[in-house]
């Protein structure tokens, strides 16, 4: 019996020695020091023994599950400290791998444009308003001296919701609202952007739906020559110190006089050339002193106050800014296009 608990021990050992795997080593437990392991069938059998042998064996018997014990112990921290290692290894970062790099999003050139004017007459005291893009009749159209059947409203036509309701053509509706809000009385200085639509069909200058940004100013004594400067201003600020402008007289239902902006050419320094069609010129906004009619239907009195008002396009000032020859560009929402006007 002895000599067979010396080969279990044996065997035993040399199985824990050629273990790869935690597992294999908790099989071989099983299989020695189990229930049914070949250590416990040999120690049933200690009953036959005389008294004289079975301390003897018994004695044995521990020895040898002490050995077996602490060499599955012993290996089992040795197979650990392997795997871990193993493990360690499969999760190691490569720092000479390149990094994945962050995508930044930037806004879209339109709203960066709206931004950029936006700052510029904020800087001059104006403050910014945003008005319902779908809009009453009465404050498109109504308000802004455009009774129902005038001949202007054909240059303006529009997506009606119902015959009162539509999609707002421009965006001073927000100038009447502005006016009605602040009740005659105190002097109105604001700018509103926003998108308007018209029902054009869309080319390569036109879109049924586009951006607007309108600025309004009504105070004692606002002068026709407040609108020149501050036109200047912003033509300078927006395209170039060195930029001319010139009002040409025109016409709109809600202003009188009117009058149209051109800035200089910059292609040409005002000598003619493709991009100004020959002229030296550039059109760029519409304005011209608020007409009596608008001020007295918000409330403001004609014989105390005036005003000026203007509106421009920023898609059309993008256009001319960046040299983009396709307004639909802004509204297609191709990356490719988009991310040439991503600052960072
Ligand atoms: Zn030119």
């Amino acid at each position: 019996m002895k000599e067979q608990l010396e080969t279990i021990q044996k065997e035993a050992l040399e199985e824990i020695k050629k273990a790869e795997e935690l597992k294999e080593l908790q099989g071989i437990k099983v299989a020695y020091l189990g229930k049914k392991g070949s250590l416990t069938q040999v120690l049933r059998g200690m009953g036959k023994l005389s008294k004289e042998e079975r301390p003897v064996v018994g004695e044995k018997a521990n020895q040898v599950r002490e050995a077996i014990t602490k060499s599955l112990d012993e290996e089992t921290a040795n197979l650990e400290k392997l795997e871990m290692e193993k493990q360690l290894e499969k999760e190691a970062i490569d720092v000479t791998l390149p990094g994945r790099p962050i995508k930044v999003g930037g806004a879209h050139l339109l709203t960066q444009i709206i931004e950029e004017i936006e700052d510029l007459f904020i800087g001059m005291g104006y403050e910014v308003r945003e008005g319902p893009e779908v809009e009453t009749d009465y404050f498109n159209f109504e308000a802004l001296n455009l009774p129902k059947g005038h001949p202007a409203r054909d240059m303006q036509d529009t997506f009606y919701i119902t015959e009162e309701l539509l999609m707002r053509t421009h965006t001073s509706p927000v100038q009447a609202r502005t006016m009605l809000e602040y009740e005659g009385d105190k002097p109105v200085k604001m700018i509103c952007p926003g998108k308007v639509y018209r029902r054009d069909s869309d080319d390569a200058t036109h879109s049924h739906q586009f951006t607007q940004i309108e600025g309004l100013y009504v105070d004692k004594h606002v002068r026709m020559s407040d609108l020149k400067g501050t036109l200047d201003i912003f033509a300078k600020k927006m395209f170039g110190e060195d930029r001319k402008i010139r009002l040409r007289p025109s016409y709109f239902p809600f202003t009188e006089p009117s009058v149209e902006m051109d800035i200089s050419c910059k292609v040409c320094q005002g000598k003619g050339c493709s991009v100004c069609k020959g002229s030296g010129w550039i059109e760029i906004l519409g304005g011209g002193m608020v007409h009596p009619n608008v001020l007295q239907v918000a409330g403001y009195d004609p014989d105390i106050y005036t005003g000026f008002a203007f509106g421009m396009g920023p898609d059309r000032i993008a256009m001319l800014k960046y040299g983009v020859d396709d307004i639909r560009h802004f509204y297609r929402n191709d990356i490719r296009f988009l991310q040439q006007f991503h600052q960072a």
